[in-house]
């Protein structure tokens, strides 16, 4: 049962992470009467430490959160729930949010609820997740310290991983049955160092230690892999919010401003682009909550 007289906000920032932290912040500081909403999954909670954002490099991811959020939470005119928000709608006075048995409405709303990562399935790779398997040498390539790194291919763009990867250490890319490089392919990962290997991978062991089907086992420093990314969250569809595609998954289309298909939506963070890290979210973040201030003045 939801309340009957939903509460108002001037808007509410859904997900309560790098993103709409970021987003909330500016609205917070533009002293409108903010909602933030958060069910506390972050995407890099498998990780020990955070790398590549300005200032915060190295950091417990969580720690990060943890200090944007009490500092978000100084400013008298922004309230927190936790949480998920089940659903939401628009009519002609805004935005509702369903959260456990209540109703919440506000004319803009603010989507950073992130992606959920879908592993390939590998017995022992889950475990690692975070640890020694990753996904973005940006983030957690500099730590290997050029040593031992697998490459397990999870489809046809798993090529343009195993070619970034020599920068980071000495590669060996695992295709798996995922693809089947072409010659011209395959003289490229050999002019870059990379050596391919075709036979299936059984299971991970050890830091990343890879075994294959035949029983072999290729020590290795830190594996990466590419995930099939869905949204954390259906409400941007629910909405009606567009979605773009790529290989690695959807997410919310916007423009430049971070504004959504839908008049009032704006969308930050991985839930809104192809790819994503912490220093994009806050970045995209800040425009969100910029831009949403800015139609609550200018339309
Ligand atoms: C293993 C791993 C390691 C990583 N390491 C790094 C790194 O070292 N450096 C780096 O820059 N990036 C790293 N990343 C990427 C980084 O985690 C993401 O880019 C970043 O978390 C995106 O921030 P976000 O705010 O968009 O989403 P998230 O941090 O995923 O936060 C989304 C938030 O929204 C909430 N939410 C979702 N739906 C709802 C709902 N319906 N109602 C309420 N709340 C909701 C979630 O619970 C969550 O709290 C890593 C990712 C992974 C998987």
């Amino acid at each position: 049962m939801h309340t009957e007289c939903p509460a108002r906000y001037d808007a509410i920032v859904i997900g309560g992470s790098y993103a709409g932290l970021s987003a909330a912040l500016q609205l917070a500081r533009a002293r409108r009467r903010l909602l933030v909403i958060d069910a506390g999954i972050r995407r890099n909670r498998f990780a020990l430490a955070s790398h590549g954002f300005l200032g915060q490099d190295g950091r417990e991811p969580g720690a990060i959160v943890a200090e944007a959020r009490e500092q978000l939470l100084a400013y008298p005119n922004v309230q927190w729930r936790d949480g998920m928000a089940t659903d939401a709608r628009h009519d002609d006075r805004g935005f509702s949010v369903s959260l456990a048995d209540t109703r919440l409405a506000a004319p803009y709303l603010v989507l950073a609820t992130g992606v959920k990562d879908e592993l390939p399935s590998i017995e022992g790779l889950a475990q690692r997740w975070g640890r020694s398997v990753f996904h973005c040498p940006y983030c957690h390539g500099y730590e290997l310290n050029e040593g031992r790194i697998g490459v397990l291919a999870a489809g046809p763009h798993s090529l343009h991983h195993a070619l970034m990867l020599p920068h980071w250490g000495q590669v060996t890319f695992f295709t798996n049955g995922a693809l089947e490089p072409d010659d011209a392919q395959r003289a490229e990962l050999r002019a870059r160092g990379v050596r391919i290997e075709p036979r299936r991978v059984l299971r991970l062991a050890d830091t990343a230690t890879v075994e294959l089907e035949d029983g072999t086992r290729v020590v290795l420093d830190g594996l990466f892999t590419a995930t099939h990314m869905t949204m954390a969250s259906p409400l941007a569809e629910q909405l009606g919010c567009e979605l773009d595609e790529s290989p690695m998954g959807r997410y919310i289309r916007t423009d430049a401003l971070k504004q959504t298909t839908v008049p009032g939506v704006f969308a930050c963070g991985d839930a809104a682009r192809m790819a994503g890290n912490v220093a994009l979210a806050v970045g995209d973040g800040a425009q969100a909550g910029a831009s949403a201030h800015r139609a609550m003045l200018f339309g």
